[in-house]
């Protein structure tokens, strides 16, 4: 079921930006991040995983754009976002005010690692994350290819705050039941959230949680580390996170991939900065 679902026709008479689409739901988290939903042009064809660039119009009418994860899967007819509020962020000072029916702009341009291409086939797929870095595996984590293609699949999520954790919780908790994927989730999705400030179930980063092997005696996992010919990796998080994790992973044997030269594990900067 790789299927690609009509697409929402935009509806012409309502554009008033170039390349706008029309937002559709919006749902805040926290003071500091929030969901939103949008139509989906029809011209945008996507790898689950990718990212495009949104915006809004500035002050002086130039559009301000940003790199983001589409965080729906390839097939589904409408685009989701998860965001940051940054309080003197240009964009999302502004846009944290998006409302339903409100347009924002998206170039149709998706590019990106964090795709299955990218990876040598594998046995085991994990998701490495920080704060928004879930966004591309919450489209990930709904492409059937990824339960096709793997015999299991750990997320693991860490922020400061338990709340900060919900958008990912709500998603992963309704994957099972849901009658378009569900089947294909099954019991493969295995999914461990972490704390590093407020306490929770589990606490700790991910990466001293993987370098500990805290995590496959948590999860019930085979083996205490990472082995390089069946385990297969996805990182989406800062500059520092991100380095932290692949240390340890190249540590276990496993390189850097990309869409050129698939190998064992592909990196992505969830922000700039
Ligand atoms: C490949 C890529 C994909 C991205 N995907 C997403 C996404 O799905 N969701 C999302 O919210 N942002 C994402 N970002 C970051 C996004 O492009 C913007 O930086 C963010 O929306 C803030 O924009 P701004 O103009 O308000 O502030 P900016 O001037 O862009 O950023 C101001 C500062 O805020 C901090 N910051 C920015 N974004 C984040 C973040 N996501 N988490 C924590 N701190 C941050 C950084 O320290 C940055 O220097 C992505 C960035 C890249 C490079």
């Amino acid at each position: 079921m790789n299927q690609q679902t009509a697409v929402t026709q935009p509806n012409a008479a309502k554009k008033h930006l170039p390349d706008a689409q029309t937002v559709t739901e919006v749902r805040h988290y926290t003071d500091r991040l929030f969901y939103f939903r949008t139509t989906r042009p029809q011209s945008l064809r996507f790898r689950s995983g990718e990212f495009v660039m949104i915006g809004l119009p500035g002050e002086d009418g130039k559009p301000i754009m940003r790199a983001y994860s589409i965080a729906s899967p390839s097939w589904d007819d409408g685009l989701d976002f998860y965001s940051i509020k940054v309080q003197d962020g240009p964009l999302t000072s502004r846009l944290q005010h998006i409302k339903e029916g409100d347009e924002i702009i998206l170039r149709p341009k998706p590019v990106g690692t964090l795709v299955l291409d990218a990876l040598l086939p594998g046995k085991r797929l994990w998701f490495l994350a920080t704060g928004t870095g879930i966004a591309p595996f919450a489209s990930l984590m709904r492409d059937p290819e990824t339960y096709e293609q793997y015999d299991e699949v750990i997320m693991m999520h860490t922020c400061r705050e338990v709340a900060e954790l919900e958008f990912g919780r709500q998603l992963i908790e309704s994957l099972p039941e849901d009658p378009l994927i569900g089947e294909f989730v099954g019991d493969k999705l295995k999914y461990y959230p972490t704390t590093t400030r407020e306490e929770s179930k589990w606490m700790g980063r991910v990466t001293d949680n993987l370098a500990s092997g805290k995590v496959f005696a948590d999860l019930g996992l085979e083996g205490t580390q990472m082995d390089p010919a069946t385990d297969r990796a996805m990182v989406c998080g800062s500059l520092d996170f991100n380095k932290d994790v692949m240390a340890i992973m190249e540590g276990w044997g496993l390189r850097e991939g990309a869409n050129s030269e698939p190998a064992e594990y592909v990196v992505e900067k969830a922000f700039v900065g």
